[in-house]
């Protein structure tokens, strides 16, 4: 087995090497500062007009609603701040979710320090999001509603087109985090009502650090970042060339190759679960069965502690991640894991295993026949384990 496995793509891809090669010349040879005049700088600026093209195209967007940033932290910072600044004076209550990505949710602290009210919907077991919850939600003083097209925790994929529905009949406006879908499933903002999408290139092996956000023409939105005059004026600071090229050579492959990655991650991600569900006790499927991201699989474990898990599978070479912070040196479990009713101690057992179109059937059971071994060796040191096997036994008795 070729190791590593890499399974932890909802945290970043593998820079595709066509990406490489199409970004390349423009560090190199066509290096030129877009706002020049001279022939160079034309180069790169013709290099960003075409990706922006290509980007919008694939949204259902015009050209001039597509801002570069510098990832999907920043495009949600923006969207949020921005809207508050804009629109504060109209009203200072914002809907979202419980399960956003932090890159939402402190941006909705740090509004709530500046006195706006945030409503956070809650979720059912499966992480969706109700409509009509968020229409309930909706008071006269509501400015925008903020949620993600899919979560990258557990994979559910959000009724966007209802939400953006709701939102449109009430005019209020509407951000989705869209950074686990776009190149992944179909997006288009006109017929989804979609206002303002965040997305990042190195979620769609793309590039790190580059990024979007679609602001629809006619929402005021202020610049984030003063400076220049690039971006229309809305964002500042000399083009990330290599980056932009980078996202948009990525995006066309994306969409080209949809539907047979889709296919082929899907018929992947069914035999995992199925394989792990069946074969390992004690174990449950995180999120939505249906409306979920192709590559994702989310599973909690009883009795065991997701870190070690990790551990233990980066010494079999496995790339995967867990639902609970703990690696970024905080305790919580996963405030995703804990909104669908997991308690603390399943939501520390989970394992999120993300697929790319580059896994194959023998790494699954690579995966799956480790993952057995490991959960087996974890659970025979557990003493909650070795409590439960008693009070099993003792029930059986009786
Ligand atoms: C990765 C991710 C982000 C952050 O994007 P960066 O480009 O890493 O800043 C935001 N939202 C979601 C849902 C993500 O998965």
């Amino acid at each position: 087995m070729h190791t590593p496995i890499y399974l932890d793509n909802a945290a970043t891809t593998k820079t595709a090497p066509e990406v490489v090669e199409k970004m390349l010349p423009y560090f190199t040879e066509n290096y030129g500062n877009p706002s020049s005049i001279y022939g160079l700088g034309g180069k790169a600026k013709k290099a960003v007009d075409e990706a922006r093209e290509t980007i919008a195209k694939n949204l259902g967007a015009k050209t001039q609603e597509i801002y570069f940033t510098a990832g999907g932290s920043e495009s949600d910072n923006w969207a949020l701040q921005a809207t508050a600044r804009a629109y504060g004076e109209k009203g200072k209550h914002i809907i979202t979710s419980a399960i956003e990505h932090h890159a939402i949710l402190h941006t909705c602290r740090e509004l709530e320090r500046q006195g706006f009210e945030i409503t956070y919907l809650p979720v059912d077991e499966n992480g969706l999001v109700s409509p009509a919850a968020v229409e309930e939600a909706i008071r006269e003083d509501t400015i925008l509603i903020s949620i993600m097209f899919a979560n990258n925790e557990i994979g559910t994929i959000q009724p966007i087109a209802e939400i953006g529905a709701i939102a449109k009949k009430h005019q209020v406006l509407f951000h989705t985090d869209a950074v686990q879908v776009f190149g992944q499933i179909p997006i288009n903002v006109e017929e989804m009502h979609i206002d303002m999408l965040s997305a990042s290139g190195h979620k769609l092996n793309g590039p790190k650090g580059i990024g979007f956000l679609y602001i629809r023409q006619g929402v005021k939105i202020r610049s984030f970042i003063q400076g220049g005059q690039q971006e229309r004026g809305r964002r500042a600071g000399t083009e990330n060339v290599p980056g932009i090229v980078g996202i948009g050579c990525a995006t066309a492959r994306a969409f080209s190759i949809m539907e047979a990655k889709t296919k082929q991650e899907i018929t992947l991600r069914e035999y995992l679960i199925d394989r792990i569900l069946t074969e390992i006790p004690y174990s449950r499927l995180n999120g939505a069965r249906e409306n979920r991201l192709p590559n994702n699989v989310n599973i909690s474990f009883e009795f065991i502690e997701g870190e070690s898990l990790l551990i233990l599978l980066d010494g079999k070479g496995i790339c995967a991640s867990s639902g609970s912070a703990c690696t970024s040196g905080s305790l919580d479990p996963s405030h995703v894991l804990l909104a669908i009713g997991l308690p603390h101690e399943k939501a520390h057992g989970s394992l999120r295993l993300t697929l790319s179109e580059e896994n194959t059937k023998e790494e699954m059971d690579y995966v799956v026949d480790n993952l057995k071994q490991i959960v087996d060796r974890l659970r025979s040191m557990s003493p909650l384990y070795e409590d439960f096997l008693k009070k099993e036994t003792k029930k059986a008795k009786n």
